[in-house]
């Protein structure tokens, strides 16, 4: 709430460290469900202003076949089909991974507050990696962002993934595993 002291402002500043924490680990939970049914181990949820989650994702764009299904994107669409309004003002949204074009985008068309993400994509990160969609002065929605929450634990989740996804494919095509050292 606007209006409070000083020491009130660092105390709720403490509480949102604790929460932030809390949800994040709600996400990596998500991302080991994304993982158990084989896919990019990324999860998202959506929480509204009383702190209730109401949209829960991960990824799942081989399941659906669909290269929109992205953790934020389903959790999104869960969140805004629970509330029935396409706007999702005054919601955050947590998510494993620093989000991509397509996502970044997703938050400004639902009007999200805030976005909580846990490690950085230096490949194809919307806010920090590559020029921020968050706060673009042509867009007509900000929001705010949160990076590094439970990032070690975040990334190793995904770093873990692919490194167990090339081990099998070398093992796979022997001869063809040479210098092909894949990002992360
Ligand atoms: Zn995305």
């Amino acid at each position: 709430m606007p209006g409070k002291s000083a020491t009130k402002k660092s105390a709720s500043a403490v509480n949102q460290e604790a929460g932030d924490s809390e949800y994040m680990e709600q996400a990596l939970e998500l991302a080991a469900a994304a993982e158990l049914a084989g896919e990019v181990p990324i999860g998202a949820l959506v929480i509204n202003e009383r702190g209730d989650v109401i949209g829960r994702g991960y990824n799942r764009t081989r399941m659906d076949a669909d290269p929109t299904a992205h953790a934020e994107m389903v959790a999104l669409r869960e969140a805004a089909w629970r509330i029935a309004n396409p706007r999702l003002t005054g919601c955050t949204l947590y998510v494993t991974i620093e989000p991509c074009v397509m996502c970044a985008g997703a938050l400004i068309q639902a009007r999200i507050a805030r976005l909580v993400y846990g490690a950085p994509d230096p490949k194809a990160g919307a806010l920090h990696s590559v020029p921020s969609l968050a706060a673009h002065p042509a867009l007509n929605h900000e929001y705010t962002v949160t990076a590094g929450v439970r990032a070690e634990a975040c990334s190793a989740r995904l770093s873990e993934f692919f490194r167990d996804c090339r081990a099998r494919q070398a093992s796979a095509t022997e001869p063809a595993a040479n210098e092909n050292e894949q990002k992360e």
